[in-house]
């Protein structure tokens, strides 16, 4: 059978991403997309106030342009002169620079660590960087490839001395939202230390929205349709169906036409930590008082490796920490389009409605004396208020599932492997999909090109490039 028809449930990037991929094959391709304006994970608005443009999920976008589905995007990105910083308390800061070199130079004796570790990540990157995985990690060999699937607690106090090094490589470790004592969480800093020297870490001009906005153009060229303020509440007919939704939901809106065996690991799959956000309006920069941070676009703020390992934790125990580790970007000081603007999030407990803003503006004062001074406005959202927002984000969970290494690869049921499921012709294509969570369009992207090879069309599907 030929199929005609492609129904795609969701306009986040992976739903966009697969919707273009089936327009591309021929397919007539409708997306429907529950909220009223497209793009999931990558949407920006006036949150605060009147010309303050903020991103209301993702605000950073190193995957997205280190991603190849989402290559030759109509954006245009602002690099700023530093990815990442990290301030620390004696009023120094550790910069993450796109050259390893003069990131490992601040590093001290630890520098030469710091470049065993990330160097031959860098040095794979060609491979890495165009999912050719098995030719990547034979040229990376064993051990890098132990050290990317540790838990970064052990690793940082086995390879480092410094407690600055630690702290450094431990915030963004953290962005795995699992305890660094879990594994894989050394290999999110890998990755990201990675990317902050090959591909650096931009945002959008004009806000992530720009991203979405970019999908849909493409997918409307196409001839696709987007129907937004369509909620799903039941599987469309349609010879293929894409669901770009939470595992919970395709339970959902399937009424029972799942095998009860694959809707119980449906039911069970699991979900991580949520995020409490602050995005604010300011008068002016965030007055850093370490010089450096001024110029990255990201800055994480933990004062060190324990603070911040005893904040991940946490965010699984429950316990709330009074200094919470931060992950803070500053877009408004280098994007003149959206305003003085900064938004930030932390990790808190899955489904907490607990009101961590103060929390967070008191970690930014730490290492910003003054900052509330410059503070105009501030919208906070809980994970209450960010699963309302988009229900893909279960219990305020921003990667649609726990990344650790149980769920990595088998998101998100063990049988039948990813994106299939048991109902032919109907795939899930979220960021319950492998490689999880992030906007990159990955898991969109292989859905698409599964569910085309599946109806036999793949040969169409290969002579089309990315997006
Ligand atoms: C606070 C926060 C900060 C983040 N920061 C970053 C970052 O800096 N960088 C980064 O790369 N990633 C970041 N992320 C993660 C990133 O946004 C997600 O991983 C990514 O958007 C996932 O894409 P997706 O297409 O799988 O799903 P989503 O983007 O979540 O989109 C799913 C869409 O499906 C719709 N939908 C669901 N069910 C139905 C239904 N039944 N009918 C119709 N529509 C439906 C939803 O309304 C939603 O629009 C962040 C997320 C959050 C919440």
């Amino acid at each position: 059978m030929t199929p005609r028809r492609a129904v795609v449930i969701g306009s986040g990037p992976n739903g966009l991403v697969a919707a273009i991929e089936l327009a591309r094959a021929g397919l007539a391709v409708e997306v429907h997309e529950a909220e009223d304006e497209p793009g999931g994970g990558v949407r920006s608005t006036e949150l605060t106030l009147p010309g303050f443009i903020h991103d209301v999920c993702s605000g950073i976008h190193p995957l997205a342009v280190a991603s190849p589905a989402l290559r030759d995007l109509d954006v245009e990105w602002v690099h700023p002169a530093a990815p990442a910083a990290h301030p620390l308390e004696d009023g120094d800061a550790v910069v993450l620079e796109r050259s390893l070199e003069e990131t490992a130079e601040q590093l001290g004796s630890d520098g030469p660590a710091y470049r065993r570790l990330i160097e031959p990540f860098v040095g794979a990157w060609s491979e890495l960087s165009e999912l050719r995985f098995w030719r990547g990690a034979r040229s990376l060999g064993p051990a890098p490839l132990w050290a990317a699937l540790a838990a970064a607690r052990p690793l940082l106090e086995r390879r480092f001395h410094l407690d600055r090094t630690r702290a450094f490589v431990a915030g963004h470790a953290a962005h795995s939202m699992l305890p660094l004592e879990r594994r894989p969480s050394a290999g999110f800093a890998v990755a990201l230390l990675t990317m902050g020297h090959t591909v650096g870490w931009p945002f959008p001009r004009g806000g992530a929205q720009r991203i979405a906005d970019a999908l849909v153009a493409r997918l409307l060229e196409l001839g696709g349709e987007l129907h937004t303020g369509s909620s799903v509440e039941e599987l469309p007919r349609a010879e293929i169906v894409l669901a770009d939704v939470a595992p919970r939901e395709l339970v959902r809106i399937a009424r029972r036409r799942l095998p009860e065996r694959y809707a119980r690991a449906l039911l069970r799959y699991r979900h991580g930590p949520g995020a409490f956000k602050v995005d604010w309006a300011l008068s002016a920069p965030i007055p850093w008082r370490a010089a450096g941070v001024a110029r990255a676009g990201t800055v994480h703020l933990g004062a060190s490796l324990a603070e911040i390992a005893e904040s991940e934790r946490s965010a699984w125990t429950g316990a709330l920490t009074e200094r919470p580790f931060v992950l803070l970007a500053q877009q408004g000081r280098f994007d003149a389009t959206r305003g003085q603007t900064a938004w930030a999030y932390a990790h808190v407990p899955h489904g907490s409605s607990v009101d961590i803003a103060d929390r967070i503006e008191a970690q930014v004062e730490r290492f910003a004396p003054g900052f509330r001074d410059v503070v105009l406005a501030r919208h906070a959202m809980g994970p209450p208020e960010l699963e309302a927002h988009n229900r893909n984000l279960v219990g305020g969970d921003l990667n649609n599932g726990a990344m650790d290494l149980g769920q990595l690869l088998f998101r998100p049921a063990r049988r039948p492997l990813p994106y299939r499921t048991p109902l032919s012709g109907v795939y899930l294509c979220s960021a319950a999909t492998p490689p999880g969570g992030g906007v990159h369009g990955l898991c969109g992207y292989a859905a698409a090109k599964l569910a085309l090879r599946d109806f036999g069309l793949s040969r169409a599907a290969a002579t089309t490039a990315c997006p």
